[in-house]
């Protein structure tokens, strides 16, 4: 399988949690499309060493993130999906996801981004209740989401997914366990719950600085993650990622090749793209994007990863998903070193049940998967 992500740098405010790029101006939203129909333009052969080794690759998912995606007006964004398309050599995507904010969500919108083809959204949803949502400053009230989901199960939509966000500032499990039940209830086939991440340049990192962020305790936080397998196996969900929860048949295509290193290719500003043996990284800038994009040679800077780079990224992906590590696809891959060493490294968890060794492959058991980190770092090749 191969991805293409096209990520859409631009939002109308921002959240105070977010990490990812894009700006709430959008003056420089018609040149970055621009630019990324250019960028399309000059990476169609980015696939075809991998369409020749393997008829596998000629299947392909198509996924526009950001950012916020629904600020575009659909024919926009239904141009960047023809172009991709067209280049890439994609009659029809093995899966075509949007994401959208709740509180763009219309059932005109709904109808046209049925009529090009998207058969699977993503909503930010992050919480049911109004006052975290204030204080994450979303733009969406608690009623916007719930409405928005119906919405889209009135316009056809059978595969949606939502994301929630769980270790907000005084958040109780009380509260968590709401979010949860009020998200199994609306009958989605696809749940995104993150734990949160203060990052340091963030709204939510001034505040941490300046002891004004009360979050939970580690402790509650892990009790929030316990509740959430608890409660998404009871409503027939597969844990299948961290961070991931499907109905049966509703697992995302797109991120489950990311974890499986099959090759992806970004397009925007700060999108990434991954062949296997380089990754390339486009700016996190939209002047920087639109001034290397202007010069007509791209704008990435590539990285060559070595087989130490490619053997972390293998075992720090493929841990924190059910399927773990294949033994045979490591030694296939890297050879018997670095196999042993992996081997070696993982024996005391393996004895204390923190990696279970089965079927040729290694595995972190659900419950271990929320202190994963711990237990990948040891089998990391410095
Ligand atoms: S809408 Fe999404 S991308 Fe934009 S600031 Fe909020 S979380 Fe970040």
């Amino acid at each position: 399988m191969i991805g293409v992500y096209l990520h859409i740098p631009f939002c109308k405010s921002k959240c105070g949690y977010c990490d990812f790029y894009s700006v709430a101006s959008q003056t420089l939203m018609q040149p970055t499309i621009r630019a990324m129909l250019r960028e399309l333009e000059g990476r169609k052969n980015y696939f075809d060493t991998f369409k020749k080794t393997s008829p596998e690759l000629q299947r392909a998912t198509l996924y526009v993130g950001g950012g916020t995606p629904s600020l575009l007006p659909p024919e926009v964004l239904n141009e960047l999906a023809k172009k991709a398309m067209q280049v890439f050599g994609i009659a029809v995507p093995e899966e075509f996801t949007v994401e959208l904010n709740p509180d763009d969500v219309t059932p005109d919108y709904l109808a046209q981004l049925r009529g090009m083809g998207v058969d699977r959204i993503s909503i930010g949803v992050q919480s049911f209740f109004d006052d975290d949502l204030r204080r994450m400053n979303r733009r969406h009230s608690a009623g916007q989401a719930a409405r928005s989901v119906q919405l889209a199960q009135q316009a056809g939509f059978g595969n949606i997914s939502i994301d929630l966000i769980y270790g907000l500032p005084e958040m109780s499990t009380e509260r968590w366990k709401s979010n949860l039940e009020a998200s199994f209830s609306l009958g989605v086939q696809h749940l995104s719950a993150y734990a949160l991440t203060v990052e340091h340049r963030t709204p939510f990192g001034v505040l941490q600085r300046k002891n004004r962020l009360p979050l939970p305790s580690d402790g509650e936080v892990a009790a929030q993650y316990a509740l959430l397998c608890e409660l998404s196996a009871r409503s027939g969900f597969a844990h299948y990622e961290i961070s991931s929860f499907a109905r049966s048949g509703f697992t995302s295509k797109h991120n489950s090749a990311y974890w499986q290193q099959q090759p992806y290719v970004g397009i925007g500003p700060s999108a990434h793209s991954y062949s296997g043996l380089q990754r390339q990284h486009n700016p996190a800038s939209n002047a920087l994007y639109l001034k290397g994009m202007s010069a007509g040679s791209g704008c990435a800077e590539v990285e060559t990863l070595s087989e130490a780079d490619r053997y972390n990224e293998y075992i720090f992906t493929g841990l924190r998903t059910a399927w773990g590590v294949e033994l045979g696809y490591l030694r296939q891959a890297f050879g018997e070193e670095l196999v042993a060493h992996c081997l070696a490294n993982a024996a005391r968890h393996v004895a204390a049940q923190r990696l279970v060794q089965a079927g040729g492959r290694l595995t972190i058991p659900e419950h271990h998967w929320f202190i994963s980190d711990s237990i990948i770092v040891d089998l990391i090749w410095a």
